[in-house]
């Protein structure tokens, strides 16, 4: 299984299928990202405490994380 860290507006689009939260310039690398990510589901929160890095947009983040794993 895998699991992904991510950030929160792309959970929104994760989650919602609502990217009105994403920089337009991030949309091409968030949605070819989601779509080789397949189908995924919300498995909770994770806090590392620092930064991290989004595994959708590739930005640095700061504190929590959620997480997804992937379903197949
Ligand atoms: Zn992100």
């Amino acid at each position: 299984m895998t699991e992904y860290h991510v950030c929160s507006s792309c959970s929104v689009v994760l989650v919602n299928a609502d990217d009105s939260g994403v920089d337009p310039d991030d949309l091409n690398v968030v949605t070819a990202t989601i779509e080789a990510m397949g189908l995924v589901a919300h498995a909770g929160t994770y806090d590392h405490w620092g930064y991290w890095t989004c595994e959708v947009c590739g930005w640095d983040q700061l504190g929590e994380s959620n997480v997804f794993e992937s379903v197949a």
